[in-house]
């Protein structure tokens, strides 16, 4: 049997190797294919980044755990779950990726979550490498008692694993502050340490002011520069949001907050549709709904009287659509939807949301499109803030975080343009990937072969 080696610098043999290596893994092949599409032409014109074994090294993880999570639910059930955590590529910082609870959850989908965190930390310009863990534990209807036990156990298992300075999780979907703070509780109970091990932390132990905000702000200052860009503003703009989780929540609060006309919103059963706009108030109906009463976004159709699809968002007329749910939730049918809507700006809250092909109808349609390690990076980056501000013992103001959200948003934007700029159009997945790319790839260079 031959050497397992890239061939050669091409995409197909990329490809080839990661499914020879990588069976079933299809999200995984998925992220790779869209992020070494834009960077191996890149590679090819610049000397420095060939013969190092630097796309092998990049498409390997540094490390993947697996482990089992026994819990027992409140009948007297003895369950197991199974556990994940990839430590993808520390050239930069301590790794740092969310975890994410959903039964979807299995090694391809954090592998590929932790391929595209690398990139995406690389962009914030903070010390942070990659990585993404989490179960396929489902939270839908647990009681807290059981969303308690099972966080514990899987931290007893984590803790092993993880520390303020060799990687510091935060949550995803399913896991939000409670589920941190359970975890943070477990973590400082079995190290004797109260340290920053875990970000997403409330705002009484160490949490970030704007950390619940961040991903959603943090997308709608990017869509804002993007459309500034283009002499364009948000305001007045008709905006769809697909999930009404943390991202798509605060999406929707800064939307609104920019003077733009939010119409849509979604879970994983169908999207209501509000052609008078979501307002402040109905807003905080939303986030009662699902934060505290756990319910189900049709609830907000009946209470204002509007239209409910058990379908996804998409096919709306809109000018900006901003998919905050799950990935693949944009395939080619809902790229011509939106094309046929007259979209103008396609911004991903949430990770991988469209599809290689969705993108490619996005681009060749002349629509502007924001990758997720992009437009997504706020969270992540407040989380980075989270880290400073735990490791000095300091608790910054909300506007000096949301300053730096901002500050941060908008250099990730000009990075996108300096290396996505193509005459007068600009390519921002080239460009986040190129940009993200060139810090993690002269990092590891540096360090040699690790
Ligand atoms: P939440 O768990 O808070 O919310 C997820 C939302 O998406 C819910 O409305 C959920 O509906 C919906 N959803 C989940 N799966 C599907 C599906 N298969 N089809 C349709 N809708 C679905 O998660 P977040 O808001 O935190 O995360 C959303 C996305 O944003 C994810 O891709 C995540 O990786 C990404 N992201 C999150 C960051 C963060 O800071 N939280 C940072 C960067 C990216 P239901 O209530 O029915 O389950």
């Amino acid at each position: 049997m031959e050497d397992i080696r890239l061939k050669d610098l091409s995409l197909d043999s990329i490809l080839e190797l990661i499914k020879f290596r990588n069976p079933e893994q299809k999200e995984f092949h998925q992220a790779v294919h869209e992020v070494m599409e834009t960077i191996v032409p890149f590679i090819k014109d610049h000397k420095k980044y060939q013969n190092t074994g630097l796309i092998e090294r990049l498409i390997e993880p540094e490390r993947s755990v697996l482990f089992r999570v026994p819990w027992e639910d409140d009948n007297g059930n003895y369950r197991v779950n199974r556990g994940f955590r990839v430590q993808f590529n520390s050239a930069l910082g301590p790794y740092k990726g969310g975890l994410r609870f959903h039964p979807s959850v299995n090694l391809g989908i954090v592998k590929f979550l932790a391929f595209e965190q690398t990139f995406k930390n690389s962009l914030t310009g903070l010390p942070l490498g990659g990585g993404k863990g989490g179960s396929d534990f489902n939270p839908r209807g647990k009681s807290d008692a059981e969303i308690m036990r099972y966080s514990q156990s899987f931290m007893n298992e984590l803790h092993r694993y993880v520390s303020n300075v060799t990687d510091v999780p935060a949550g995803d979907i399913g896991v939000g502050e409670r589920e941190v703070g359970y975890m943070f509780g477990q973590y400082k109970r079995l190290t004797a340490e109260f340290t920053g091990v875990i970000t997403g932390k409330g705002l009484a132990y160490g949490g970030s002011k704007v950390r619940t905000q961040s991903t959603g702000y943090g997308l709608l200052y990017f869509v804002n520069a993007m459309l500034r860009n283009r002499d364009e503003s948000i305001e007045g703009k008709k905006v769809v949001i697909s999930g009404s989780g943390n991202v798509a929540q605060f999406a929707c609060e800064k939307a609104i907050d920019l003077g733009a006309k939010v119409v849509a919103m979604s879970d994983s059963n169908g999207a209501i549709y509000d052609k008078d706009g979501i307002d402040e108030e109905k807003l905080e109906y939303i986030k009662h709904l699902k934060n505290v009463k756990r319910g189900r976004i049709k609830e907000y159709a009946e209470k204002y009287n509007c239209e409910y699809k058990e379908i996804n968002p998409w096919n709306v007329d809109c000018d900006v659509a901003l998919p905050c749910a799950a990935e693949n939730e944009i395939t080619e049918k809902e790229a011509k939807q939106l094309v046929n809507n007259n979209v103008i700006c396609v911004a991903e809250g949430a990770n991988m949301p469209c599809t290689v092909k969705a993108i490619k109808i996005l681009q060749e349609s002349g629509v502007i499109y924001a990758p997720g390690k992009a437009s997504n990076a706020g969270g992540v980056a407040v989380s980075g803030l989270e880290m400073t501000q735990n490791a000095n013992r300091l608790s910054w103001s909300f506007n000096t975080v949301d300053e730096r959200l901002i500050n941060i948003m908008q250099r990730i934007h000009k990075k996108c343009v300096k290396y996505g700029t193509n005459g007068n159009q600009i390519n921002y997945l080239k460009g986040a990937n190129i940009a993200g790319f060139i810090k993690v790839a002269d990092a590891m260079i540096a360090q040699g072969n690790v």
